[in-house]
This record gives C-alpha cells, sequence and structure tokens, in this order.
C-alpha cells in the first residue's frame, strides 16, 4: 500500500516543492474558452481543409469530434490499448497521405510516451495535435506535457475553479491570431458564475458578506440581459455552451479570448498546491480501494510526472456500482460512456470496454479534509456491496 505524503500546502513551499512542469510554460499560449475552441483553432493554424483526414482516439470526448467536422475535415477513429494509451501499430496503418493531423490524449492525466508517434507523424508530413485536457500539468520521462505537438491544448476549467477557459499552446510554431473580448455580459458572467460556485461549495466564508449583495444583483442583471436577447437572436449567447457539459462547439467563440477572471486565476494559483493536494488525494483515494473487490485501478502506479484530473476506476458491475454511488451522493465522471455514433467494438473493443467499466471519482485540489473522507467511506461501502451482490 503507497504510504500518503501528510502536505499541507505551506510545508510544501517551505520545503521548496516543485511543482510539475506546466502546460503554460510549452511555448506560445493563447487563453480561449474551452479546449474543444482550442482544438478548432490548432487544425486552422495547421492548415486542415476540407477533403483532409484526421485521426483521433476512439477512446475520446465527443466534444473533440465537431471541431473537426468545422474545418470540413473527416474523423478517422484509431484504437487505444486497455490502458487508454495510444495503439501506435494501428495509427502507423491508418496513415496515409490524407491524413493531415493525428490528435493524441494524455488520458486521466498520467502523461504518455509521444516519441514514436511524433516520428511517424513527422515521416507522414501530418501534424501531431497533443490533447492534454486532463493534464494541464506533467512530465513523459522528463518530456513536459504539451511540448511534443506541433501544438497542445489543455482546458483549464478542468483544473482552475472557474467558469469557462482552455488554452492554445505550440512549442514549435507562433501563435499570431487576433483574439477579442466576448463583451462585458461575458466577463460579467464568468466572474461571478465562478463566485458563485465557490459559494455553493461553502468556501470563501469571509467574502459571502461582501459579495451576497452583487450575487443577487447578478441575478436581476442576468435576467434583464436575457430578456433583452430577441429569442433565437443570431448574436451569440453570453457564455459559451462548452461551460454546460454539452459537446457543442460553436464557432462564434472562435476569436474570443478567456475572460479577465480566468486568465488571472489561471495565471495566479499556485500550481505547487494544486499539483501536490491532487496527488495526495489521488494517493487517499487509491488507499481506500485497494484490495476491494470486482474493481482495480486504470492504472496501477501514480508516476511521479502525473497530477490526475480524476481517479479512474475500472469496475466489473460498473452500472450497478454507478446507481448505488449515485444514490449515496458520490460525484463521478462516466468518461468516454458516450462514444461518437458509430464508434462500436468493430472500431476498438478496449474504447467499449473502457467506456463500459470505467467509473472516475474526483481528487480535486479544493475537496476538504472531511469531503475526502466522506468520499473513501461511501465508495468502500458502495463498491463492497456491490461486488457481493455479484458473488
Ligand atoms: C473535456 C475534453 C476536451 C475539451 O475540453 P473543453 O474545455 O470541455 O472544451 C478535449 N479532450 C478531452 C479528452 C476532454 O476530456
Amino acid at each position: 500500500m503507497p504510504s500518503v505524503p501528510v502536505l499541507s500546502p505551506a510545508s510544501f513551499f517551505k520545503r521548496g516543492g516543485q511543482p510539475l512542469p506546466s502546460l503554460l510554460d510549452a511555448g506560445a499560449v493563447r487563453m480561449v474558452t474551452s479546449g474543444r475552441i482550442a482544438i478548432g483553432l490548432a487544425l486552422r493554424e495547421m492548415g486542415i481543409q476540407p477533403g483532409d483526414k484526421v485521426l483521433v482516439p476512439a477512446y475520446h470526448s465527443p466534444s473533440m469530434i465537431p471541431p473537426v467536422h468545422w474545418c470540413g475535415a473527416s474523423v478517422v477513429f484509431y484504437r487505444v490499448r486497455p490502458d487508454s494509451t495510444i495503439d501506435i501499430d494501428d495509427i502507423a496503418a491508418k496513415l496515409d497521405g490524407s491524413v493531415k493531423a493525428v490528435m493524441a490524449t494524455h488520458f486521466f492525466g498520467f502523461p504518455q510516451d509521444l516519441r514514436s508517434l511524433r516520428a511517424l507523424c513527422d515521416a507522414h508530413g501530418a501534424g501531431l495535435l497533443e490533447d492534454c485536457a486532463h493534464a494541464f500539468f506533467g512530465h513523459h520521462a522528463g518530456t513536459p506535457v504539451g511540448s511534443t505537438g506541433d501544438y497542445a491544448i489543455g482546458s483549464s476549467m478542468k483544473f482552475y475553479p472557474i467558469y469557462e477557459g482552455g488554452c492554445l499552446v505550440s512549442h514549435r510554431r507562433p501563435l499570431s491570431f487576433p483574439l477579442r473580448s466576448a463583451g462585458p455580459g461575458f466577463e460579467a458572467k464568468a466572474a461571478l458564475a465562478a463566485l458563485e460556485t465557490a459559494f455553493a461549495h461553502g468556501r470563501l466564508q469571509g467574502l459571502r458578506l461582501a459579495l451576497s449583495l452583487p450575487l443577487r444583483l447578478k441575478g436581476a442583471l442576468w435576467n434583464a440581459l436575457k430578456s433583452r436577447r430577441p429569442a433565437g437572436s443570431a448574436a451569440p449567447a453570453l457564455a459559451p455552451d462548452s461551460s454546460d457539459s454539452s459537446f457543442n462547439f460553436d464557432p462564434r467563440w472562435v476569436d474570443k479570448r478567456s475572460s479577465l477572471f480566468s486568465r488571472l486565476t489561471v495565471r495566479f494559483a499556485s500550481r505547487a498546491r494544486i499539483v501536490a493536494l491532487r496527488r495526495r488525494h489521488y494517493l487517499l483515494l487509491q488507499q481506500s480501494l485497494d484490495g476491494l473487490p470486482g474493481c482495480r485501478p486504470l492504472f496501477p502506479t501514480l508516476p511521479e510526472g502525473a497530477c490526475p484530473w480524476i481517479y479512474p476506476l475500472l469496475v466489473d458491475q460498473a452500472d450497478a456500482a454507478a446507481a448505488s454511488l449515485q444514490a449515496a451522493g458520490v460525484p463521478m465522471v462516466r468518461f468516454g460512456a458516450t462514444l461518437w455514433p458509430g464508434v462500436d467494438a468493430a472500431t476498438c473493443a478496449n474504447s467499449v470496454a473502457l467506456g463500459r467499466q470505467l467509473i472516475g471519482f474526483p481528487c480535486h485540489q479544493e475537496l476538504r479534509a472531511a469531503e475526502l473522507e466522506r468520499l473513501r467511506a461511501a465508495l468502500r461501502r458502495a463498491l463492497g456491496a456491490t461486488a457481493a451482490l455479484a458473488a
């Protein structure tokens, strides 16, 4: 059983803890409103055109597909291995002259080795887009996330407590296209929605009093703004639907900068704290799940270069377990449970199996000790009971 270092953020700094490399250090950076908008921009910058093909992992987020279609290109799915890493032989078999780009994802924050994929792309003249939506921090054998691809994208919303945010990064190319503000309505929405979420989780107690009036005002203002907008208006919505757990791609957000609130949060939040606490929470979950029947972690260990997005667990009776976990109020992510239409076991049996069996649990830096203890107890109860039922 791994021993879990007890790290308070303060002691971490006193001991001079080294944060993992951040995606934002990997090269030129542009802050946009979501990871999928950054994918669209990366493909556009690569010159992807109608008639081109883009290789995408058969295990994916459905939000990765519409940006490819926005460029007029078609998607070809390639296989992944049982642990979600790329099947390089399948990619090699599918790289023909019409494939102009390959997307590779560091799933769940575990950076994978992309050296052979880099060489393969170079040999075929295809661009490499490194999808770091789950891996804002980390390295593989000393190579920082985001530095192998021609372009890399991140989903800042998955790591920072912000309402909207994604980034496009390049280690190899300039990123000189213009971006503009989405306007004061959007700026206000982004700031207030982030604060509202913090309140809902009982954080920022000291600020609550000072901000309760502005938050009530926000409600009134928001309704007024909405009522002034004609129904079915062609003008962009005040906030992107990428912030509302949809998989849509709205091209009206392609030229919009992320809000000032999000950009400041991403710039000034402590990276060392995020990395240390996520790793610690991950290891505590690992410790509680160790030895429970009917389930196993997707990754047997937490490598030193990884900062996890969530804790991915493979569960034999995943639907039954998810139902009892949901009844117990446990937050979960069923990543890959919905794949793009047409992706089935013939496309990639490993992807379908991952989508069916995987349940992800939160290891977010803002989880408090009591919340984590409740989560651990609920997991042991629900997973123990499910395994007993199945036996
Ligand atoms: C979430 C996600 C994206 C897109 O990020 P958004 O910020 O939600 O647009 C891309 N790739 C993967 C693997 C994701 O999970």
